[in-house]
């Protein structure tokens, strides 16, 4: 058995987030398996922001300024050009993701702070940024996202039309 494909949505909302097979393979890349593994980084990114089911099509990987095992840094600048250069091609960044060594990952202080942010600074172009953090434990309990409406940040849930191949 193998998830090809999940689906998070918040309480309540109409849209839903679905990650894409080749999304969740670049994720499951850089689980933190062990006590030397460092935090990762990227920018999730979707063609169209305006259907129901939102789809993120792509995952990128930044280069961190700074990464330890429980912290990542990134240039802004870099991650602002990365995002240019994608809606150059069409692709909306829909927000983040990063990596914690703990099985069901819950955003810092730090973390909350830079979704704020981001939040913030793409307000009109995004209902709420997405925020994905990425666990040890397997996907989907692993893979926990938040969105981040400006105001709030909450947590989504994966819900049960995860599509499941044999
Ligand atoms: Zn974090």
């Amino acid at each position: 058995m193998k998830t090809s494909t999940l689906v998070y949505q918040l309480p309540g909302a109409r849209w839903r987030l679905l990650f894409g097979e080749n999304v969740l393979r670049t994720l499951r890349s850089h689980v933190q398996r062990n006590s030397s593994s460092r935090e990762s980084v990227g920018q999730l990114y979707s063609r169209d922001l305006t259907s129901d089911c939102i789809v993120v099509e792509q995952a990128t990987v930044l280069t961190p300024t700074w990464a330890a095992w429980a912290r990542v840094q990134f240039d802004p600048k870099r991650a602002a050009t990365e995002r240019e250069e994608k809606f150059k091609n069409g692709l909306h960044c829909l927000g983040l993701w990063h990596t914690h060594p703990e099985p069901l990952p819950n955003p810092s202080p730090e973390d909350k702070a830079l979704a704020r942010d981001h939040a913030l600074s793409a307000k009109g172009q995004l209902t709420g940024l997405v925020f994905a953090i990425i666990g040890t434990r397997s996907m989907p309990a692993g893979l926990r996202v938040w969105i981040d409406d400006g105001e709030v940040l909450r947590l989504a849930e994966s819900t049960s039309q995860n599509v499941v191949l044999p």
